[in-house]
């Protein structure tokens, strides 16, 4: 059996038709740039997460770099990360000028350790980018009153968490911004780059509409040093159609996840765990292998099951961020980056599937 990763051709297949149609409107309107798709998936993302305004983007990692440069945040300015992330958390801290300073995380659950937030925070913190990593909300109780406290802003990376839940309360929600892509293997994924920030504040609304064209307040008036990062038509279209689905489809997510879980119990791999009164959407099921991880990865490649690492190196081992703060007291990611292995999902995946992966598992374990 070839199991992939992720198969964004199952689900093109069963929504077709819809899909199809709000491409052909798109062209037949020439709403390419802005526009009447754009607004209208705009309005209804804003209407999903629950906060006043969204504005779409080039993507996610602009969704941050905006959002930063829009508050102010650049040269001589300190934002807090976690180190075990997606690389473009860390980055778009680095392009506003602004330094990142890095944050380990808790060993089962694999966020942003509250612990250790406290210990690095300096009256240049402006901000802190809680992930939400693998779907799974970060503790946003802890992290809210010490933003509170110091007087910081909270900008939150949803990438991998549209419609998780914290206490009942939708991630992109906590903070002053909620960041949001929707990379094709996303839980909404668009055909190609896309992004979006939601926030409540209208005046930082306004300013990172205006600095994702041009920092234009009107067609001929451009009031900031803009870029160029907006979320096209043809992608607003085809989220628009996709984001009917998105609850649905993170619930079997969940369903998967709780196969694996279930097939996989008492035996010798580490596997996800959740916080008490969240919702994790499960954008990726990453167990630990206590030894021989890369061995265990060859003999499921072997048997046609791909699998992720997500991330084998963690963003302080990189070059230009080897020498920021942080950097140097990180055992928890240091370790754990070791031992993870992401394993195939996506709401397509069937039963079946999930029965013959976890099957090479258990016979992988037995023989070693
Ligand atoms: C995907 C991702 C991003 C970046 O999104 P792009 O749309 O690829 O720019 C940022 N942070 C995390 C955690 C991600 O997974």
């Amino acid at each position: 059996m070839k199991i992939a990763f992720v198969d964004l051709k199952r689900q093109y297949k069963r929504y077709k038709k819809e899909i199809d149609r709000a491409i052909k409107n798109v062209i037949r309107d020439s709403a390419f740039v802005g526009g009447h798709y754009l607004e209208c998936f705009e309005k209804n993302f804003a209407d999903y997460i629950g906060r006043k305004f969204c504005v779409g983007v080039g993507n996610g990692t602009d969704a941050i770099f905006l959002t930063l440069l829009s508050l102010g945040i650049g040269k001589g300015d300190e934002v807090i990360v976690p180190s075990h992330t997606f690389v473009a958390t860390v980055e778009a801290v680095s392009a506003t000028g602004a330094e990142p300073v890095f944050v380990d995380i808790y060993e089962d659950h694999y966020t942003m350790s509250v612990e250790k937030i406290k210990t690095q925070i300096t009256d240049r913190t402006k901000a802190i980018i809680p992930v939400h990593l693998y779907g799974q909300p970060c503790d946003m109780d802890q992290i809210c009153i010490i933003a509170k406290e110091n007087n910081i802003h909270i900008i939150e990376d949803c990438a991998q968490a549209h419609g998780a839940l914290y206490k009942g309360r939708k991630t992109g929600t906590f903070g002053v911004a909620g960041c949001f892509s929707f990379f094709p293997g996303k839980n909404l994924g668009a055909y190609g780059d896309a992004g979006c920030v939601v926030c409540d504040d209208e005046a930082l609304f306004k300013k990172i509409k205006a600095i994702k064209d041009h920092g234009r307040s009107d067609k001929y008036t451009s009031l900031y040093i803009g870029y160029n990062s907006r979320l096209d038509g043809l992608q607003a279209a085809i989220l628009d159609v996709k984001l009917k689905y998105i609850d649905r489809w993170n619930d079997k997510r969940r369903k998967i996840a709780q196969w694996y879980s279930k097939l996989l119990q008492n035996t010798d791999v580490i596997l996800p765990v959740e916080f008490k009164d969240v919702k994790h959407i499960y954008h990726l099921y990453v167990i630990r292998i206590k030894k021989n991880r890369e061995k265990f990865m060859s003999f499921l490649k072997e048997a046609g099951i791909s699998c992720g690492i997500h991330y084998p190196i963690p963003c302080h081992m990189f070059q230009p961020y080897k020498n920021k703060r942080g950097a140097d007291s990180l055992p928890v990611t240091e370790k754990i980056t070791k031992e993870i292995a992401s394993l195939p999902i996506f709401p397509e995946l069937t039963q079946k599937e999930v029965i013959y992966i976890t099957n090479k598992i258990k016979e992988y374990l037995k023989r070693n």
